[in-house]
C-alpha cells in the first residue's frame, strides 16, 4: 500500500494550516484521527484560538519552532517550546485556549494531532501532561525523535490508550536510513519541509502518504535535507464520529456536547485568557457517518 493523499488548507484561529487528517480518502491512521501542520509561518499569521472544548480524544501538540501558550479549564498554564510535546486528555470534557507567542524571528512551526480514546477511556476525567525530554536516535543521517509510543528499542513517556507511534524525522543534509516498523500497525508519513524520499518515492511538504500495515521496515532518505513526520498505530477497532472539537459515537452525544459547552456546563471555563469563547456549531439534524 502506497497511497498519496493531499492535505487541505484550513484557517485555525487566524493561522493557515494544512490538514492531513481526517480526509475524504482516509479518516484515521491507528487511533490518530486528526493531523494539522502549521507553518513554518511568520508570526504575522499568529495562532490565537480562544477557549473551546474537547471531548473523547487527546490533543497532541508537537512544537518545532515558536512557542504556544496553553491554558485549560483544569488551571494548567503551560508554555510549549520547541522540542516539547503537550498532551491534553479530554475524556468526558475539558476546555483550553492556544495562543502563539510573538518572537523575533517570526516563525511558528508545529503539528497538532488528535488521538481518539477507546470506549473504556473516553469518559475518563480530563488530564494534562507536558513532556520536555524525548528519546531519539540517529541513523544514516536521519535524526528520529520519538514523540509517543515505542519504536525499535525506545519508549516515549506520553500516556496513550491505544497502541500507536509518532516520530519526528529530519535530515540536515544527505541521508539514507532504514527504520524498523511494527507490522501490526498501519502507518503514514507527512512531509513537513525540504526534500524527502520514502521507499524511493518523493514526499512533498504537506503531502501525506498512507503506507498501510504489514510493513517491517521503511526506507527513508533525503538528498539535501528534509523534515517529516511518521505516524502509525493499530487500526482503531471502533467506529467514531468527529465533529468540530469532539469525538463521539452518535449524533445525540454530539448535540449534547455542543449544547453543554454553549450553556457553560460540563467542560469548565478557561481563566485568564483575553479571547472570546468559541461557539459550538449546532449538530442537530446532521447525519453522521461513522
Ligand atoms: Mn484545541
Amino acid at each position: 500500500m502506497f497511497e498519496r493523499l493531499g492535505t487541505r488548507g484550513v484557517d485555525v484561529g487566524g493561522l493557515a494550516v494544512h490538514r492531513a487528517l481526517p480526509s475524504r480518502a482516509r479518516r484515521m491512521v491507528g487511533a490518530w484521527c486528526f493531523l494539522d501542520h502549521a507553518g513554518p509561518a511568520p508570526a504575522s499569521l499568529a495562532m490565537r484560538i480562544g477557549p473551546h472544548p474537547h471531548m473523547g480524544l487527546q490533543t497532541f501538540t508537537w512544537m518545532i519552532e515558536g512557542e504556544v501558550m496553553h491554558d485549560d479549564s483544569l488551571g494548567n498554564h503551560q508554555l510549549v517550546r520547541p522540542g516539547e510535546v503537550n498532551l491534553m486528555t479530554a475524556g468526558r470534557g475539558i476546555a483550553h485556549a492556544e495562543v502563539s507567542q510573538p518572537r523575533p524571528d517570526g516563525r511558528l512551526h508545529a503539528a497538532q494531532l488528535w488521538i481518539a480514546l477507546p470506549e473504556a477511556q473516553r469518559h475518563c476525567a480530563p488530564g494534562f501532561a507536558h513532556y520536555t525530554a524525548l528519546p531519539g536516535f540517529e541513523r544514516g543521517g536521519v535524526r528520529v525523535t520519538l514523540l509517543v509510543g515505542e519504536m525499535e528499542t525506545l519508549k516515549a513517556a506520553p500516556t496513550v490508550w491505544s497502541p500507536l507511534v509518532g516520530a519526528d524525522c529530519s535530515a540536515a543534509t544527505r541521508a539514507d536510513a532504514e527504520l524498523v516498523l511494527e507490522p501490526r500497525f498501519e502507518y503514514a508519513v507527512l512531509g513537513l519541509s525540504g526534500d524527502v524520499r520514502v521507499e524511493g518515492q518523493a514526499l512533498a511538504p504537506d503531502e501525506l502518504i498512507y503506507l498501510g500495515a504489514r510493513r517491517r521496515t521503511l526506507r527513508v532518505a533525503s538528498a539535501s535535507g528534509g523534515h517529516w513526520l511518521l505516524v502509525g498505530g493499530e487500526p482503531f477497532a471502533e467506529p467514531i464520529l468527529l465533529f468540530w472539537n469532539f469525538v463521539a459515537r452518535n449524533g445525540d452525544e454530539m448535540v449534547q456536547a455542543g449544547a453543554d459547552w454553549n450553556a457553560q456546563r460540563r467542560f469548565g471555563e478557561v481563566a485568564g485568557v483575553d479571547l472570546p469563547r468559541l461557539v459550538a456549531p449546532d449538530a442537530t439534524g446532521l447525519r453522521f457517518k461513522a
